[in-house]
């Protein structure tokens, strides 16, 4: 234990929460399945970067998180490597419809760049991925989700209306993520995440990322993780 807060203590990793990981030192330490390490080798991914150190063990372990760490620092890895593992661990994909992961992001940039780097880990496995966001043909996206997905990345408001179009059922829905949880805040997407996270199962695993964490998105993770790990990297202001 002693060694374990020496090795977080020289990362600057900081950790809060009951029974939490130690952190990994390599992306084999996860025990990722060789597809996976073969995957996340062709991206040049050598080793952890601090967020994933300590993040992935965590997620990997089923517990909800809270990720607090720079731009730029990995945080998209984080969850979507045990998004993967999440996914293929699930017994007979086939019977239920509907993503398994789902990912809320500010922008359509944002979602469109954790679309593409989910899109390298999932392929390897057949798991499809679908990005939804504003800008693009309502009408497109419903085809494309009804055609069937185990992920989707999608802004609050775009994923909201094909929720009301049912091009997509949340029944199976049992990984959410919120990425950059402080700008969906900025932006004025609290009442659509709310509506979001009622629409999907409460047994599921929920994994909150920002780069900071104002007051209210601390409340917010409060009420909608449970027990959750809090992981923070670095020096973060609120
Ligand atoms: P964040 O979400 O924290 O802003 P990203 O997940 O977008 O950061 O990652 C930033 C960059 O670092 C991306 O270009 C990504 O491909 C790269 N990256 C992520 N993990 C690793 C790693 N383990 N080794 C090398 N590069 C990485
Ligand atoms: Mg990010």
């Amino acid at each position: 234990e002693q060694e374990v807060a020496e090795y977080r203590k020289t990362l600057a990793i900081r950790v809060s929460g009951f029974d939490v990981p130690r952190p990994v030192k390599t992306f084999e330490d996860s025990g990722f399945a060789p597809e996976l390490m073969r995957a996340i080798a062709k991206q040049g991914y050598e080793k952890p970067t601090t967020i994933q150190c300590q993040a992935l063990p965590i997620v990997l372990s089923g517990r909800d998180v809270i990720g607090i760490a720079k731009t730029g620092s990995g945080k998209t890895a984080s969850f979507v490597l045990p998004m993967i593992v999440h996914i293929m661990d699930q017994p007979e994909l086939q019977k239920e419809e509907g993503p398994i992961g789902v990912i809320c992001a500010p922008t359509r940039e944002l979602a469109h760049q954790i679309f593409l780097e989910a899109k390298k880990f999932a392929k390897a496995y057949g798991i499809r991925a679908s990005a939804v966001y504003g800008g693009m043909s309502k009408l497109d996206q419903f085809k494309e989700l009804k055609a069937g997905c185990e992920i989707v990345i999608a802004t609050p408001g775009r994923l909201i209306d094909m929720l009301k179009m049912k091009a997509l059922t949340m029944t199976r829905a049992t990984y959410l993520v919120l990425d950059e949880a402080d700008r969906m805040f900025d932006l004025g997407f609290e009442p659509q995440i709310r509506s979001i996270v009622g629409q999907i199962r409460p047994d599921r695993q929920t994994l909150l990322f920002s780069a900071t964490m104002p007051r209210k998105v601390e409340k917010l993770a409060r009420e909608i993780l449970s027990d959750p790990v809090r992981v923070t990297v670095g020096e973060v202001g609120t």
